[in-house]
C-alpha cells in the first residue's frame, strides 16, 4: 500500500470500529477519473495520465447497483480514489452526493473521503470539504529533503511546498484531517525529523505506508533493506508518540492496540474481520464502471496468469456478474487458501485475518500464499512493538 492507496482512507478519522465482524459492504471505493496531477516515483496506479472522467450514467449506474444489493447495512464510506481526486471538478462531486443521497435508503450514514496530495486544495475546495463532512487526509512523506525525493511534477520539481500550503489552508479553514506518510529508504534514518516536522506543523493524527512493490512500482527503495532498519525506525516513532501522553495518533500503533483490546476483551475468541479477504467487503469501481473487490490495488492491473481483476461491469450489469467469472471465482478460491494457510502458518493470525491479497500476489506470485514484507511491517511490526510495550508495561507494576 503505497501513496495514496484507498486502504489508507479505510482507517482514517472518522473510519470505524477494526474490531467489527459483521459481513456487509462498508468501503466502496470509487474512481471519477484515472489522473493524477503529479508523478511519484513509488506510484502503483497505471494509466495516470489519462484525463478521462466518470460519466454521469456510469455513476449513476454504480450508485443504483451499490444500493439494489442487501450488501448495505448501516452506514457506508465512499472512497473517491483516482489518481488525485482533487483533479475532478467540485461540480462533478457536487452532482455525485445529491444522486447518492437521493438513491441512498434515507436512514444510512454516508460518509465520504479523499486522500489527497494536497496540491490543489484552494478556498473553494475547503469551502466544499467543510460544508459536506468530508474526511481528508494528505500524502507527505515527512519534511521536503525526503518528501521531495519520490514525489514529484511530471517535469520532476518536488511538491512539498505546494502540499504544505494545502495542509495550512485546510487548518486555517478548521478541517480536521491526517497524514499518510511512505517509508522509503530514504526515511529510516530520520524517524525524529519526520515525528517534529508533522508535530511542528500541527498535525497530530497520521499514519505510515511503507513502499512496496505493487501494480506496476516493481521494486522498492527497501528491497534488500535489513528488516531491524525499519523496526528501528518504527520503535523510535512509537517511543515518541509515548512520550505525548496520547496527544498524537499513529495509524498503525492504534490499530494494533484495538485489535489487542478486543482479544483480551473477547477472552483470546477474537478474529479480526480482514475485509480485504472477503468478497464484497470493499467495492472497487473503475471510471468506466468496471468493479472489482479484495485489495482495492488489484483493479485496473493485468497479470499473465489472470487478465485484469475487474469481475464485470455495473454499467451493463450487476454485481452478480462475478458469479459468471471464472477469474472471480479463482481469486476466491486461492484467496481462502491463502487465508487458511496464514491461519495454519502464523502466530498473528487472530489479530491480522490473512493480510492484503494484493500484496500477496504482487510479491510472492500468488494469492495462496502468506508473509509478504507488507505484513511484515504493517500489520506484524506494529504489534509486536505495542505488545512489547504493554508487557514492560506490566512487568514494571508487578
Ligand atoms: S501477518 Fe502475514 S503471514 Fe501472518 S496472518 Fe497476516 S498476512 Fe498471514
Amino acid at each position: 500500500m503505497t501513496s495514496s492507496s484507498p486502504r489508507a482512507d479505510a482507517a482514517s478519522p472518522g473510519g470505524h470500529s477494526c474490531t467489527q465482524r459483521e459481513e456487509w459492504l462498508r468501503l466502496a471505493v470509487i474512481q471519477p477519473s484515472p489522473f493524477c496531477n503529479i508523478n511519484c516515483d513509488y506510484c502503483y496506479l497505471p494509466g495516470r495520465s489519462e484525463t478521462h472522467r466518470m460519466s454521469p450514467e456510469t455513476l449513476r449506474s454504480v450508485v443504483s447497483e451499490i444500493f439494489r444489493t442487501d450488501l448495505v447495512r448501516d452506514f457506508i464510506t465512499f472512497v473517491w480514489h483516482a489518481g488525485e481526486p482533487l483533479a475532478v471538478p467540485i461540480s462533478w462531486y457536487e452532482d455525485a452526493l445529491t444522486l447518492i443521497r437521493a438513491e441512498a435508503p434515507p436512514e444510512l450514514a454516508i460518509l465520504h473521503s479523499f486522500q489527497s496530495n494536497g496540491m490543489l486544495i484552494n478556498e473553494a475546495w475547503c469551502e466544499f470539504i467543510k460544508s459536506h463532512h468530508i474526511s481528508i487526509g494528505l500524502s507527505i512523506d515527512g519534511p521536503a529533503a525526503i518528501h521531495d525525493v519520490h514525489r514529484k511534477t511530471r517535469q520532476g520539481k518536488g511538491t512539498h511546498e505546494q502540499a504544505m500550503r494545502g495542509a495550512r489552508l485546510l487548518r486555517q479553514h478548521g478541517i480536521d484531517f491526517h497524514v499518510i506518510a511512505v517509508v522509503s529508504g530514504e526515511s529510516l534514518d530520520h524517524a525524529d525529523d519526520i515525528f517534529d516536522f508533522f508535530v511542528g506543523e500541527g498535525i497530530h493524527h497520521f499514519g505510515f505506508n511503507v513502499e512496496e512493490q505493487e501494480g506496476i512500482h516493481t521494486t522498492s527503495s527497501l528491497d534488500g533493506v535489513p528488516a531491524d532498519r525499519v523496526a528501528a525506525f518504527f520503535r523510535r516513532i512509537f517511543e515518541r508518540q509515548k512520550a505525548t501522553g496520547g496527544k498524537v495518533r499513529i495509524r498503525e500503533f492504534d490499530n494494533a492496540l484495538a485489535r489487542i483490546v478486543a482479544d483480551t476483551d473477547t477472552v483470546n475468541d477474537f478474529i479480526y474481520e480482514n475485509e480485504q479477504v472477503r468478497p464484497f467487503g470493499i467495492l472497487s469501481v473503475d471510471w468506466q464502471g468496471n468493479f472489482s473487490t479484495f485489495s482495492p490495488e488489484m483493479l485496473g492491473v493485468e497479470t499473465a496468469d489472470y487478465g485484469t481483476f475487474a469481475f464485470g461491469s455495473l454499467r451493463t450489469g450487476g454485481l452478480d456478474q462475478a458469479l459468471q467469472s471464472g477469474t472471480f471465482l479463482r481469486v476466491l478460491q486461492d484467496t481462502t487458501a491463502g487465508v487458511e494457510r496464514c491461519r495454519a502458518e502464523c502466530g498473528f493470525f487472530k489479530l491480522c485475518g490473512g493480510g492484503a491479497p494484493a500484496n500477496k500476489f504482487f510479491e510472492n506470485g500468488s494469492f495462496n500464499s502468506t508473509e509478504t514484507a507488507y505484513c511484515r511491517h504493517v500489520i506484524q511490526l506494529p504489534l509486536s512493538i505495542v505488545l512489547d510495550d504493554l508487557e514492560a508495561d506490566l512487568l514494571s507494576k508487578s
